[in-house]
C-alpha cells in the first residue's frame, strides 16, 4: 500500500490495486473564515496550500471515503471537483443524505462488513471529542482496509483516544495505523481530536504498529505542532514507531 498525506485529514490511499481518497479538502489557502471561538482568528482556512494539484489527487480515484462531513473533511471545492458518478463511502443515511443533495449519485453507506473491489473496509467509531462537546461535535467514523495481499491499515479519523479505538486494535491487529493528531480544540470543550497523549496511548495499544499523525497545522483551531509532536515521540523513544508527514509526504508499506 502507499499512503500519501495530502493536508489536514485528507490522505489518498493506494491499496491493492485501488486509490482511496480520504476526507477531501481540496480548497485553496484562505478560502473559509476561521473556525470562532479558537486560536489564530487571523488565519482563514485552510491555513497554507494543497502540496500538490487537485488534477494530481483526484485523478484515477476508485472511491472517496467521507469519516464525517465537517469543511475541514468535506468542502465545496472537493464537491465541485469530484465528478458526480465516483463511487462515494459515508457513515450513515443522514451522510448519505446530504452527499445525495450534493449532486452524487454513487453514495453508500460503510458498513462493518463493507467489501470494494475484493477490499474488506470496516467501519469503526469514533468519539470526536470528551463529554459535551460531543453533542455538537456530532458522529464520525473510522476505517479498517483487509485485502489479503496487503497489511491492515486502519484509518481512526476525527477521534480522541477511548476504549473503542483500544477495541478496534484488538479485534483487527492492524499494522498501519493513521490517526488524526492536531489537538485542534476551541476555547472551551478540549480536545477534539488526538494529541500527544492519545498518540502515546495508541503507541502503548500497538507497539508493533507504524503509526502516522495527520490533521496537523492545516486549520487554525490546530494545538499541537509537528515540531511539539516530534520532540515528543523523541522523548518517549518512539519516533522510530510514529511517522508526522510533511503535506505531500508518502510511504509505501
Ligand atoms: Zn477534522
Amino acid at each position: 500500500m502507499k499512503i500519501n498525506q495530502i493536508r489536514n485529514a485528507t490522505i489518498v490511499v493506494e491499496y491493492a490495486g485501488n486509490k482511496f481518497l480520504i476526507d477531501p479538502m481540496l480548497a485553496n489557502k484562505g478560502t473559509y473564515p476561521p473556525f470562532p471561538n479558537s486560536p489564530r482568528q487571523d488565519q482563514k482556512n485552510p491555513i497554507i496550500s494543497l502540496p500538490t494539484s487537485i488534477d494530481n489527487i483526484i485523478s484515477n480515484v476508485d472511491a472517496v471515503i467521507l469519516t464525517h462531513l465537517h469543511l475541514d473533511h468535506f468542502d465545496d471545492a472537493a464537491k465541485e471537483a469530484l465528478p458526480k458518478d465516483i463511487k462515494m463511502f459515508v457513515q450513515n443515511d443522514e451522510d448519505a443524505n446530504e452527499v445525495k443533495n450534493a449532486g452524487f449519485v454513487n453514495v453508500e453507506v460503510l458498513q462493518e462488513n463493507t467489501v470494494f473491489k475484493e477490499i474488506q473496509l470496516v467501519k469503526t467509531k469514533g468519539e470526536h471529542g470528551r463529554g459535551e462537546i460531543l453533542k455538537i461535535a456530532g458522529q464520525v467514523c473510522g476505517i479498517i482496509f483487509k485485502h489479503s495481499s496487503e497489511k491492515t491499515l486502519y484509518v481512526a479519523g476525527d477521534t480522541v483516544w477511548y476504549e473503542a479505538v483500544r477495541e478496534v486494535i484488538d479485534t483487527h491487529k492492524p499494522e498501519i495505523i493513521v490517526v488524526n493528531g492536531g489537538d485542534n480544540q476551541f476555547f472551551e470543550g478540549g480536545s477534539l481530536i488526538m494529541g500527544k497523549d492519545d498518540i502515546y496511548e495508541v503507541y502503548k495499544a500497538a507497539p508493533d504498529a507504524k503509526i502516522i499523525v495527520v490533521h496537523m497545522e492545516a486549520v487554525n483551531h490546530w494545538a499541537l505542532s509537528r515540531e511539539e509532536l516530534k520532540s515528543f515521540l523523541n522523548e518517549k523513544g518512539i519516533a522510530a514507531h510514529v511517522a508526522v508527514p510533511d503535506d505531500g509526504e508518502s510511504y509505501v508499506f
